[in-house]
C-alpha cells in the first residue's frame, strides 16, 4: 500500500528559486502577532521525483475507463474521446474570465448557442437551457417550470405521478419542489407504466395532478411503450410530462422525445454527451422544453441578435430565475459540442444502436450461462439481473460484485433499482468491443462455478485489490475525515 505523502517526506526540496533581490516581506509588520502561526506547518518535503511517483502510484490504484469495461448501469460510463478533453483545455476557453463582457466572449457564447441549437434538434424541443449543473438540478428546474406553468394559470396543482421504475432522484425532486409524489406500482405490469394505471390516478386526483415524471427508458432499461398514449390522456387535463433523459444514450439520433409527448426533460451531458464523470463532477443537466413552457426557463438565456451572441434576461415575471452562478459548467459544453460535431447525426444514431446491441448481446450471453433477468421484457441500453437465486448458497449481489473486482474488472450497479431483489444493473455502453464483452462474460462464468463449488471465496472478496472488503456501514456512520498517525 502506498504511504501518505507526509510519511514519505524526506526533507528534500522539490524546487529551486533564485535568491531574493528585493527586501523580504515582513509579516510581523502587517498582521497582529497573536494571529501569526507560531510553529512550522510540517508539510511533506519531497523531491519532484518522489512526489510525482507518489501521485502516479495513487492514480494507478483507482479503476477507470482507460483500464477496462466500466458497466455501471444508469451511469453510462462510456469512452470519452480524448480530443474532447484537448479542445476543452484550449487556453482560449480555459483562461477566459467569467466576468468578461459578452462582446469579448463571442467564441464561448457561440459554443453555448451552437450546442443549444443541436440539442433542440436532437430532442425535438423548442428551447434549451444549459444552466443546470447536474441531472438532478435539471429535474428540479423542470418541475419548478411545471409548477410555475400551473400557478401562472391560477391553478394550485400539487401532485406529481412517478412510476416506481423511475430514478430515485425523480420523487426526491418533486418533494424538494414542494409537491407530493404519488408512486405508481409497475410490478404487475412487468415494469412498464400502462395507460390504464395512469387513468386510475386521473380518476382519483383529477386536476390536482401537475404532471408525470418518467424515466425513459426506465431504470430497468425498458422503453415505456405506452408513453405517447399516457401523454395524451394527461394532456387532456393539462398535466405536463417530465422525462428524465439520463438514459438518452439508448435513443439519441433515433427518437425525439418531443414526438412522444414530452413537454420538458433533461439530458445528462456527463453521461450521453461524453464528459468524464464519477468522483462527483462537474455535471451538466441541460433541459429542453416545448414552446408553451419556454418563458419559464431559467435566466439568463443565450440569444443571437444581429449576428452577436448575448446572455439576456427575459420574461422575468415568468422565469424560474437563476439556478447557478455564471452559465453552468462551460467546459462540458465544449466537450458535448465537439462530440456531436465529430459524430454528426448519423454517428449519434449509430452510437445508441450499438449501445442497445451491446447490452442485448451481453444480456443474452449472461442468460445463456444461467443468470436471470429481473423482468423478462425487451431491454434497451441496459438490463437488470436478479441474483436472488444465489441466496441458497448464502451469496448476495454484493459478494458477486466484490468478486468481479478480483478479476480486474469493474462491477455493475448493485441494489438499484429498488424494485428488483438483489439487483445487478449492467450497462456496457457502445464503447466495448465483442472481445471485451466476451471477456466480461467469462468472469461471470468463473464466478458462477465458484458459487456452486466454493461460495466461501466470494464472501471474502475482494482479495486482489489494494483494499479488501470494507465495512460500508461503519465507514458511513463513523466518518473520520482527519488523518491520524496510528
Ligand atoms: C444519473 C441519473 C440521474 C441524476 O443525474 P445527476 O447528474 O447525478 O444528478 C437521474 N436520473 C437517471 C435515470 C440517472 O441515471
Amino acid at each position: 500500500m502506498e504511504k501518505l505523502s507526509i510519511q514519505i517526506s524526506s526533507g528534500a526540496i522539490g524546487f529551486s528559486l533564485p535568491d531574493l533581490d528585493v527586501p523580504a516581506f515582513n509579516l510581523e509588520d502587517k498582521i497582529p502577532s497573536h494571529l501569526l502561526r507560531k510553529s512550522p506547518l510540517n508539510l511533506p518535503q519531497t523531491s519532484e521525483n518522489e512526489v510525482f511517483r507518489h501521485f502516479f502510484k495513487l492514480s494507478q490504484l483507482n479503476y477507470n475507463i482507460d483500464k477496462g469495461i466500466y458497466p455501471l448501469g444508469s451511469c453510462t460510463m462510456k469512452y470519452n474521446p480524448k480530443i474532447n478533453e484537448e479542445v476543452a483545455r484550449h487556453p482560449k476557453f480555459l483562461n477566459i474570465h467569467p466576468h468578461s463582457l459578452d462582446e469579448f466572449s463571442q467564441g464561448c457564447l457561440a459554443v453555448i448557442y451552437e450546442l443549444s441549437e443541436l440539442l433542440k434538434e436532437i430532442l425535438g424541443m423548442s428551447e434549451i437551457s444549459l444552466q443546470p449543473v447536474a441531472g438532478a438540478q435539471g429535474e428540479l428546474a423542470g418541475i419548478l417550470i411545471i409548477s410555475k406553468y400551473h400557478r401562472t394559470k391560477g391553478e394550485k396543482r400539487n401532485i406529481v405521478l412517478v412510476p416506481d421504475s423511475a430514478h430515485g432522484t425523480n420523487p426526491a425532486t418533486a418533494t424538494l419542489a414542494g409537491l407530493s409524489t404519488i408512486e405508481i406500482k409497475t410490478i404487475e405490469t412487468n415494469g412498464i407504466l400502462r395507460a390504464k394505471l395512469v387513468k386510475e390516478e386521473i380518476n382519483k386526483y383529477g386536476e390536482r395532478i401537475a404532471g408525470l415524471m418518467i424515466t425513459n427508458p426506465n431504470t430497468l432499461g425498458i422503453f415505456e411503450e405506452e408513453i405517447y398514449e399516457i401523454s395524451q390522456i394527461l394532456h387532456e387535463i393539462d398535466a405536463q410530462i417530465y422525462m428524465d433523459g439520463a438514459n438518452m444514450n439508448a435513443l439519441v439520433g433515433n427518437l425525439k422525445p418531443a414526438k412522444f409527448g414530452i413537454d420538458v426533460m433533461h439530458l445528462n451531458l456527463h453521461k450521453t454527451f461524453s464528459t468524464p464523470h464519477g468522483g462527483g463532477g462537474p455535471g451538466s443537466g441541460a433541459i429542453g422544453v416545448k414552446y408553451h413552457l419556454a418563458k419559464f426557463l431559467p435566466n439568463p438565456r443565450i440569444k443571437k441578435i444581429d449576428n452577436e451572441y448575448k446572455l439576456v434576461y427575459e420574461d422575468e415575471e415568468f422565469s424560474i430565475g437563476r439556478l447557478h452562478s455564471f452559465y453552468g459548467n462551460f467546459s462540458m459544453f465544449v466537450r458535448a459540442l465537439v462530440y456531436i460535431r465529430m459524430l454528426s447525426s448519423e454517428g449519434l444514431k449509430f452510437v445508441s444502436q450499438i449501445a442497445v446491441l451491446n447490452a442485448n448481446y451481453l444480456r443474452k450471453k449472461l442468460e445463456d450461462i444461467g443468470y436471470r433477468i429481473s423482468y423478462n421484457m425487451p431491454t434497451m441500453h441496459e438490463f437488470v439481473l436478479t441474483l436472488k437465486d444465489f441466496k441458497k448458497y448464502n451469496v448476495r449481489a454484493l459478494d458477486v460484485a466484490k468478486r468481479i473486482l478480483d478479476y480486474g474488472y469493474h462491477s455493475p450497479t448493485i441494489y438499484f433499482p429498488l424494485i428488483v431483489e438483489e439487483a445487478f444493473m449492467i450497462e456496457p455502453t457502445e464503447s466495448e468491443s465483442k472481445f471485451s464483452l466476451d471477456s466480461y462474460v467469462e468472469v461471470y462464468q468463473k464466478i458462477l462455478d465458484e458459487i456452486k463449488e466454493n461460495p466461501e471465496i466470494l464472501l471474502n472478496a475482494p482479495i486482489n485489490t489494494p483494499i479488501g472488503r470494507i465495512d460500508e456501514v461503519k465507514a458511513a456512520k463513523e466518518l473520520k475525515v482527519k488523518w491520524q498517525d496510528l
